[in-house]
């Protein structure tokens, strides 16, 4: 754990605290570092950084810091910080406002393969109200040739076979698309959410 001194300079912390409380709708001055939801974290170890400490940056306005840490890009949101936490913080729904946050300033995503990932699902579940496997899985292997051409699609492809049999054989791969039934009401919220970022 780094033991760098930190100076807290409120009008300096207080904009981005500001901003991440209002667009994640958590409280992050509830906060009082009890760590439960470090213990917890199933990713904080390739991360390097724990939710937790990742609170701490914002609190202390070192936006820099809490825009570029690998929890923001390796968080899975299985929201195990959230229920071990005795305020109810949600750790996801703060590394997914700062991922929006990176996104809109145009910064270099740490891990390109998770923000591919996050823009084609985003894209397919706006489109249908509910996320299209191959809506999806389309979306993201063009993101990849373009980055990498086709070797990459190729490649990742190859990774994913195993687990991409094992989860058509549970039935949780579906060829078809099918949108629910209200989707413009699923369009005007995220409209709304892009209004506000
Ligand atoms: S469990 Fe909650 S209060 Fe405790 S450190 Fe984590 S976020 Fe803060
Ligand atoms: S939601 Fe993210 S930050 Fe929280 S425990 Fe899961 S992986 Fe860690």
């Amino acid at each position: 754990m780094s033991t760098e001194t930190v100076k807290f300079e409120p009008e300096y912390a207080q904009p981005l605290l500001q901003e991440i409380m209002d667009r994640s709708g958590q409280n992050l001055l509830a906060c009082y570092q009890c760590r439960r939801c470090a213990a917890g974290c199933p990713v904080s170890d390739e991360a390097g950084v724990t939710p937790d400490r990742l609170i701490r940056m914002i609190v202390f306005g070192q936006k820099e810091e809490a825009l570029k840490n690998f929890l923001v890009w390796r968080c899975v949101a299985c929201y195990t910080c959230g229920e071990r936490c005795p305020n109810n913080i949600q750790t996801a729904r703060i590394t997914e406002t700062l991922k929006q946050i990176s996104k809109k300033a145009n910064l270099e995503p740490l891990v390109p393969k998770v923000a591919a990932f996050h823009d084609s699902f985003l894209k397919s579940a706006t489109n249908n109200g509910r996320l299209s496997e191959m809506e999806f899985m389309i979306l993201l292997l063009k993101k990849i040739k373009n980055a990498g051409g086709w070797s990459a699609v190729i490649a990742e492809m190859k990774s994913q076979s195993k687990l991409g049999k094992a989860l058509y054989k549970k039935k949780r791969i579906h060829f078809g698309s099918e949108k629910v039934k209200n989707l413009s009401e699923i369009k005007k919220l995220v409209k709304k959410a892009e209004a506000f970022s």
